[in-house]
């Protein structure tokens, strides 16, 4: 139902689309007390009113007849409904008696991608104050390896500056399907002239926005990324001034990149020796005025870490970081913390995975989700007995989906909070009904550089609480009550917001986002570089400190040392998004499914010819995790390269996360190596069906 606000009269409100990590501004109109559409935001100058495909079925999922609207409990094999308030009592007491038997570090919380910022130290300050460091999420498999790589050479993660840019580079992304407001900014940056490189093992659909386009070898980013700082630094085309002035290790890095010559890099990574040099001039060129948008591609390989480094180094090396139409480095709003004042609690207890990857856990300060697996099932390094998860989908979106159900259900209480009946949550002890993002008002990055912005809460849904309601009432309930005095979200807001001198009221207003700093470029001359030398640095002391090469050395992939090449004989690439979904959400949505019912093994035309292959034959895919049987989609001889093969993930028909190893991992982050998975297809009859094994 509408918010009482808003039941009686007919208007419209301004608010944003959080059906991904994005924010689009839209305008919901009610007419008579009812939600009659739905549009992006005309007004608005960055998205002009431009809504992707998911944000064009808000309404679909608020009102989806599969939405969860009662607590459930599961007793035997069936679901009970049980009153709201009796859930939380009993989730509770078992709570308290797990932390009595095994401590409070024993019990874990999982935040999903669904939330922003603030909701997510919600869910912080509650582990916190209990007692718990163990916070996990999906950033132990997503993004958080580029940003912690990008920020150990440039002090910050970048957003590109695409208005100005003369080049944008998007390397191993698809903003298309993944970040749709990026790809219409990207597409008004060309129409002003800016050229457009992609680079990546697939010519995905953002190809065809792209001047050019280079298919790349998985995991090899790092070897072209030194080919073109060799190419840069022997032909001087790099910034000399900012590089004497601003960065620390030019020595080492001129000298590492010498080993990196045209042939060796052509062969690593399958790009003829004239685009390396055409992609190297084509940015030297362009400098500073060249951003980047680096996607999860290359990121999630056993070397990742150390490539995305690398190409780092690329932007800073000609001077493109912080400067107009380069990579442009934000700083935060000045906030009131929900997380400063409770984390002296956990202070001398790290949280699981944090020993064996530090760079991680400096970064995210939370615990790693893969090594949460063995804390359940084996008790190492110690027990999580109890897991309270909000918005996450780990059967679908973790590796080696086969462990993850088995640790979740060898959990003595496992509580999911979700809008449906997820594959996860079909496992959990108790499933409590969540708050779509129109049932939340909640502080958002706005979409323009150095803003904040207030979702405005349109509906409400009995027992669908909103992240601050569940984690209070629980905090409450476990005797931690003290530390959320707020009365409602609003409260809790407005006190965040309280240092930047402006009212609740006052953010409300401003559809566009409140402005806390108008964006300065070249803050560097100034402040320096938020790294620990304070300049740009190609070689890191913090990383030698654990251990880790200075430099971000190139080591090829697992899959080319030569390991597994006599027992698979194609390279899996997983992970790519489809736009219509946001990895394994809204597959529940009809007339979004129907469009893509089933992922499809994407193979080159000659590698299908070699097993006799037609579009849509059934196959089956072994890996060492396990095996899936999927069709088969023959595509186009420049769309994949030759034995490499693609499944999008997220669907729960086939699962591809139940063929992703857990145990290939890259030794800085711990990432897994999703885009590199060795696998053998064989073909298999018609009445085997579609489905993982
Ligand atoms: S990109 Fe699409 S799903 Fe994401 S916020 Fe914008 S409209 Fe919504």
């Amino acid at each position: 139902m509408l918010i009482k606000n808003y039941s009686e009269a007919n208007c419209s409100v301004k608010t944003f689309c959080r059906m991904c990590s994005y924010r689009c501004p839209i305008v919901v109109y009610i007419e008579q007390g009812k939600i009659k559409k739905i549009t992006g935001d005309k007004d608005h100058p960055v998205t002009k009113g431009r809504l992707c495909v998911k944000g064009s079925a808000i309404l679909d999922l608020v009102y989806s007849p599969a939405r969860l609207l009662k607590p459930l409990k599961k007793v035997g094999e069936r679901w009970q409904e049980i009153d709201l308030e009796i859930a939380l009592q009993e989730i509770s007491q078992k709570i308290l008696s797990i932390k009595e038997k095994y401590g409070a570090k024993s019990i874990g919380v999982w935040k999903g991608e669904s939330l922003d910022p603030t909701q997510s130290d919600i869910c912080r300050r509650f582990a916190f104050a209990f007692g718990t460091p163990n916070i996990f999420s999906n950033d132990t498999v997503c993004a958080v390896s580029k940003q912690a790589a990008i920020k150990s050479v440039i002090g910050g993660y970048p957003t590109p500056d695409f208005q100005a840019a003369k080049c944008i580079v998007v390397w191993g992304a698809n903003p298309r399907a993944s970040h749709f407001p990026l790809y219409n900014e990207i597409k008004d940056a060309r129409k002003r002239g800016a050229k457009v490189l992609l680079i990546d093992p697939r010519k995905s659909s953002f190809a065809k926005i792209a001047d050019l386009y280079f298919p790349i070898k998985p995991g090899t980013d790092g070897a072209l990324a030194w080919g073109i700082i060799n190419i840069i630094i022997e032909n001087k085309w790099y910034d000399q001034a900012f590089v004497e002035e601003h960065t620390i290790g030019f020595e080492e890095l001129a000298q590492y990149a010498r080993k990196f010559n045209l042939r060796y890099v052509a062969e690593e990574t399958g790009i003829s020796q004239d685009d390396i040099y055409k992609i190297s001039k084509t940015i030297a060129e362009s400098a500073p005025h060249v951003t980047y948008r680096v996607g999860v591609g290359p990121e999630q390989h056993d070397n990742g870490f150390n490539n995305i480094r690398a190409i780092a180094c690329i932007g800073a090396l000609c001077g493109c970081t912080d400067r107009p139409g380069g990579d442009r480095l934000e700083e935060p709003p000045a906030l009131n913390s929900l997380v400063a004042d409770v984390r002296g609690n956990v202070e001398k207890e790290k949280p699981i995975g944090a020993e064996e990857y530090p760079v991680f856990y400096d970064h995210r300060w939370e615990g790693r989700s893969i090594k949460a697996m063995d804390a359940m099932l084996e008790n190492d390094p110690y027990p999580l007995r109890g897991l309270i998860l909000t918005g996450a989908n780990p059967v679908i979106t973790n590796p080696n989906s086969d462990k993850v159900e088995k640790a979740l259900k060898s959990l003595d209480l496992f509580v999911v909070r979700d809008l449906f009946m997820t594959e996860t949550a079909k496992l959990a002890d108790y499933v409590l009904p969540a708050a779509s993002f129109l049932e939340r008002s909640e502080l958002i990055r706005g979409v323009m550089p150095q803003t904040i912005s207030l979702t405005k809460k349109v509906l409400e849904f009995d027992s669908c609480q909103n992240e601050y309601q569940f984690w209070s009432s629980l905090a409450k309930k476990v005797g931690i009550g003290q530390h959320f005095p707020w009365k409602d979200e609003d409260e809790l807001n407005r006190w965040i917001i309280e240092p930047l001198g402006l009212s609740l009221e006052e953010l409300a207003q401003k559809a566009e986002g409140y402005i806390y700093k108008a964006y300065n470029y070249e803050k560097f001359y100034k402040n320096g570089f938020n790294t620990p030398s304070g300049k740009v640095e190609f070689t890191s002391d913090y990383l030698a400190k654990y251990g880790y090469e200075k430099l971000p050395v190139y080591r090829p992939a697992h899959y080319l040392s030569g390991k597994n090449k006599a027992h698979y004989k194609f390279i899996l690439i997983t992970g790519a998004r489809e736009a219509r979904f946001n990895n394994s959400c809204y597959h529940n949505i009809p007339r979004l499914k129907k469009a893509v019912p089933m992922p499809l093994l994407e193979i080159h035309p000659a590698d299908a010819a070699n097993l006799q292959l037609a579009d849509g034959d059934l196959v089956e895919v072994t890996s060492a995790k396990g095996s899936l049987n999927i069709r088969v989609s023959i595509v186009e001889q420049d769309e994949i390269l030759r034995g490499f093969l693609q499944i999008t993930h997220g669907f729960d028909e086939v699962n591809v996360n139940r063929i992703t190893p857990d145990d290939i991992l890259d030794p800085v982050i711990g990432f897994p190596a999703l885009k590199s998975v060795p696998v053998n297809v064989t073909k298999i009859p018609e009445d085997a069906g579609c489905h993982q094994l």
